[in-house]
């Protein structure tokens, strides 16, 4: 894996005016191909998700909630908050949701909103989207996508699924800035947010303040300071997107995940997903029969860089390869590889020997 040299300094940089933000949003908008307004939020990811949440849901709104992970539970709270009546699909974090299972509950009710993870980080799940914006579109609620872990890992395409609001961010597979995110919002949106009297307003929160203050203004003047550190970032991260191709970046992480879990097999390691609900995502979980955190901790000590314990209530049971943005690359996932044979006293040939064969099959 490439590592960057230690910039000289990243004090005094040039200010990032509105000509910097409108380059990072048409930029953004080009990644998401969508015809949507592209908004930049100068926060983390998890900040434009409650927004979202905050902006549509008020009392009346019936929302449909998939959790497939911790973020997809937290949304479905800051719906509640609003006073949305939530209903919640929850499965269990080992597998996606089915297009099956969201149709079930569709044909129950009558939904203003769905909302869903697209690819959990925690998990390494990855729901199909593809199957299960059309039911949405079909039922004619708003579709609230969280792409944040997915975008640049798999295609995110909110035209195409017909989704209302994608909220996504770089500090993933992207290899950017944690400190930006950026949505995509369709006008239905933007008419149910300026619609509901408790949407934010003069707050962090408030998208209707951005929109009316930034993207329905002439842009000449930034709503407040920009973080010009993280959205120079974001430019850069975006233009080394662009020079690799998306394509080139998703396939990367599709290969790592695929190799990823060639190895963990032969290592007698069990990928935690079931390999038609992971497709490519941006790690791969995987559950042992000893203690997860004695080995996590010795294959770091092996040299391991990417292995880590998954988060929470999964930390006792299941670790995982964090094969995310610049990680995405065989000689990385070979070492993680490496580092868990070492550690588990297994020839490490054979491992990547298969991790190998499944990269270039894959890429
Ligand atoms: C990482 C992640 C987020 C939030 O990102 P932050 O950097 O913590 O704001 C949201 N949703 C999903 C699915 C993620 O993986």
């Amino acid at each position: 894996m490439t590592t960057h040299p230690t910039p000289a300094s990243l004090l005094d940089l040039e200010v990032v005016g509105p000509s910097g933000v409108v380059a990072a949003e048409a930029a953004l908008a080009n990644l998401l191909g969508t015809t949507h307004d592209v908004l930049l939020v100068q926060a983390e990811a998890i900040v434009a998700l409650e927004a979202t949440a905050k902006g549509l849901g008020r009392p009346g709104v019936r929302a449909l909630n998939v959790v497939t992970g911790p973020y997809g539970a937290l949304f479905g709270r800051w719906l509640a908050a609003t006073g949305a009546a939530v209903t919640t699909l929850e499965v269990p974090f080992h597998r996606a949701v089915t297009a099956a299972d969201v149709a079930a509950v569709l044909a129950s009710d009558r939904f203003d909103l769905v909302a869903l993870v697209h690819a959990e980080a925690a998990t390494g799940s990855a729901n199909p989207l593809d199957e299960i914006a059309p039911l949405v579109v079909a039922n004619g609620a708003l579709l609230v996508v969280d792409a944040v872990a997915s975008i640049g890992g798999h295609p995110v395409t909110p035209d195409e699924w017909g989704a209302d609001v994608v909220v996504i961010g770089a500090q993933k597979a992207l290899a950017g800035p944690a400190g930006v995110s950026a949505l995509s919002i369709s006008p239905r949106a933007w008419a149910a947010m300026a619609g509901n009297p408790g949407a934010p307003r003069e707050s962090i929160l408030s998208l209707l303040d951005l929109r009316d203050g930034w993207l329905r203004s002439d842009r000449a003047a930034l709503l407040g300071t920009p973080s010009s550190l993280e959205t120079t970032a974001l430019n850069q991260a975006l233009a080394r997107v662009e020079q690799e191709g998306l394509g080139s970046v998703i396939s990367r992480h599709r290969a790592a995940a695929a190799a990823s879990r060639a190895g963990l097999r032969q290592l007698g390691l069990t990928p935690w997903i079931a390999d038609d609900h992971a497709a490519a995502t941006v790690v791969t979980t995987f559950a042992g029969t000893g203690s997860i955190a004695d080995l996590v901790t010795a294959a770091r000590a092996a040299g391991a860089r990417f292995v880590t314990a998954a988060p929470g209530v999964l930390a006792s049971t299941t670790g995982r390869i964090n094969h995310t943005g610049r990680a995405a690359d065989l000689d990385t996932v070979l070492d993680e590889l490496r580092a868990l044979g070492d550690t588990l006293g297994r020839p490490t040939d054979p491992v990547t020997e298969a991790a190998r064969r499944t990269w270039a099959a894959t890429i």
